[in-house]
């Protein structure tokens, strides 16, 4: 098979041309002898090179000077222990959204550590903020910016007083934000960054420093602020090619030209669906997102054989998640156009076929 579109949610498909570079670069990186994966992380070279990733990244989303961007391992699970110990004490409140599967493992895990007040609940829409009860003292508000399950997303931020911490996993880069709006923004790197087993966590400088005492040393963000992210070995494959994902990003023309290819590619594919009574998305037209295309067949008895008929047609992973069903299109800012407008015209055609 040659290369196909993959619509996974996760790991997902990156750009060709950053692979391209990668593999022309295996075996010996910039004339020096080997590979990324084979060099000391504390060397000049792989310093210079880690150091122009993070200055990218640091241009291309426009954080301020006041942030620090940290590296890290562990993927954005690990943050969701590791928010409580960095920001709050254990008889602290923190308010959490619980708007799909992810903000829920988040308020699980962040059960074991501190109070938890549940703004509002609900995991096919996004509630309105009249139904939002936020706590008068939280040390935090943390939310999931979009859930990549359901494929609901706020295309705001919550307007709250205090730090808004965000899991961006599956939004981060697909579109221009205010980084100043947020105290924490954190994401695992296997959406829009790179390999997964990797995380970025930027966070504003003044919440640094509260972490709890027994905070484990790798999950203390000062820690590895204080160490570039270099504690201990960091993941430094993965931090390679995420560096070369966002110079990709800035030569595509930055995430204001993301945010035009992720916004046509959407709506071409939500219009798509609407227009065709077989399939239908049960997202509120104004909370969907620009990510994660759910959608369902009109018989579901024919999902065994769209999934089986579309990767034959090179079209990958559709499959939807088992807590929604159905299928799921990821379509993440390494998704071609291309991609979508093959996608569609299967649809089409396997509706043809069988509606
Ligand atoms: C994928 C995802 C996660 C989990 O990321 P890991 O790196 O596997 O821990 C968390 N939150 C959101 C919103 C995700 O999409």
């Amino acid at each position: 098979m040659s290369r196909a579109f993959n619509f996974s949610a996760g790991p997902a498909m990156l750009p060709e041309a950053v692979m391209r570079k990668a593999q022309a670069e295996m075996l010996n990186w910039n004339d020096t002898g080997m590979s990324v994966m084979e060099m000391s992380h504390r060397s000049k070279e792989y310093m210079e090179m880690a150091k122009h990733a993070e200055q990218t990244l640091r241009e291309i989303m426009g954080i301020p000077d006041n942030y620090k961007v940290l590296f890290t391992h562990g993927g954005a699970s690990l943050q969701f222990s590791a928010i409580p110990l960095n920001l709050s004490q254990p008889n602290d409140v923190v308010d959490y959204f619980d708007t799909g599967v992810w903000s829920h493992k988040a308020i699980k895990e962040a059960q074991r550590y501190v109070n938890v007040n549940v703004v509002c609940e609900n995991h096919h829409r996004i509630p309105d903020s009249s139904e939002w009860s936020l706590s008068s003292n939280a040390k935090y508000v943390h939310y999931t910016p979009n859930e990549t399950i359901s494929g609901v997303e706020f295309m705001k931020p919550p307007k709250v007083d205090v730090p808004l911490v965000a899991d961006m996993s599956s939004t981060i880069l697909s579109r221009p934000i205010d980084v100043s709006q947020f105290g924490v923004i954190y994401a695992g790197a296997q959406k829009n960054i790179g390999p997964a087993g990797l995380a970025i966590v930027i966070v504003r400088e003044d919440l640094l420093g509260e972490a709890r005492d027994n905070t484990p040393v790798l999950m203390n963000w000062q820690v590895t602020a204080e160490n570039d992210s270099m504690y201990n070995t960091p993941p430094t494959y993965a931090w390679y090619l995420a560096g070369l994902v966002f110079d990709w990003i800035k030569e595509q023309g930055g995430v204001e030209a993301m945010a035009k290819h992720n916004q046509t590619k959407a709506s071409k594919l939500y219009a798509a669906i609407d227009a065709n009574p077989f399939y239908s998305n049960p997202v509120e037209p104004s909370q969907r997102s620009w990510m994660n295309v759910p959608f369902t067949l009109k018989d579901s008895s024919l999902d065994s054989l769209f999934l089986e008929e579309s990767k034959k047609a090179g079209l990958l992973n559709l499959k939807g998640h088992k807590v929604v069903g159905g299928m799921r299109a990821s379509i993440y800012n390494a998704m071609p156009e291309e991609g979508v407008e093959a996608l569609i015209a299967f649809m089409n055609d396997f509706a043809q076929r069988y509606g």
